[in-house]
C-alpha cells in the first residue's frame, strides 16, 4: 500500500454566506510516482507534469492532487469529504498495486472548449443561473462545476447536445 494515513483539515471559504467547505487531506506518504498511473486508471483527470499534479472535476467540486496533498474546493460536509477521500485513497492504492500492468499516462485530458458550450446556450445573458453572463456560465460548465438544470431557458434538444458533449469530456452536467 503506497498511501496509508491522511490528516483532514476544513476550511470555510472567506465569504460568510457560503454554505460548503474546503477540505485538504495532508498525506502521510508521497504520491506523485502514482500520479501517471492513476491518470490512465481513472478517466477525467487532467495531469500536469511540473510539479506533478492531478485536477478531477466533478459536478460542483475541483479535485486536486498533488505529491502530498489532496484539496477538494467545495463539501458540504465531513462525511461527503471523507466518502470523496476513501474512494481516492483506494484508487491510488489500487494504481500503484497494479503499476506493472498499467501504461503510465503523462498527457493531460482533452477539456471542452467553451465557445463550443456559449453556441448552444441562449446568449441573453438573463442571470436566472446565478451567473452574471452565458459566458462565464459556459466557463462554470466547462470546468464541472456546474448543473446545466440552472439554464432553465435551455431547450431539451440544446440541453442533450450539451450533455453529450460534456460527458465525452468525463464531464456529468
Ligand atoms: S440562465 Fe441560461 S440564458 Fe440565462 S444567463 Fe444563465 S446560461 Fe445564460
Amino acid at each position: 500500500m503506497l498511501l496509508s494515513h491522511y490528516r483532514m483539515e476544513f476550511v470555510r471559504p472567506p465569504n460568510p454566506s457560503a454554505q460548503h467547505l474546503r477540505c485538504f487531506a495532508y498525506l502521510d506518504e508521497d504520491i506523485s510516482a502514482a500520479l501517471p498511473f492513476l491518470n490512465t486508471v481513472v478517466k477525467g483527470f487532467r495531469f500536469s507534469r511540473q510539479p506533478p499534479s492531478l485536477t478531477l472535476k466533478l459536478p460542483g467540486k475541483l479535485v486536486t492532487l498533488t505529491a502530498r496533498e489532496i484539496a477538494i474546493n467545495m463539501v458540504q460536509d465531513q462525511v461527503e469529504a471523507e466518502n470523496l477521500l476513501r474512494w481516492l485513497k483506494d484508487k491510488i492504492n489500487e494504481a500503484w498495486a497494479k503499476r506493472e500492468a498499467i501504461e503510465p499516462t503523462f498527457e493531460a485530458a482533452a477539456a471542452p472548449r467553451v465557445l463550443d458550450i456559449l453556441k448552444l446556450l441562449p446568449q441573453t445573458n438573463c442571470r436566472a443561473c446565478g451567473q452574471p453572463t452565458c459566458m462565464v456560465f459556459a466557463v462554470s460548465l466547462s470546468q464541472g462545476e456546474q448543473s446545466l438544470d440552472a439554464c432553465g431557458a435551455l431547450d431539451q434538444e440544446k440541453q442533450e447536445k450539451l450533455r453529450g458533449y460534456l460527458k465525452d469530456f468525463q464531464i456529468q452536467a
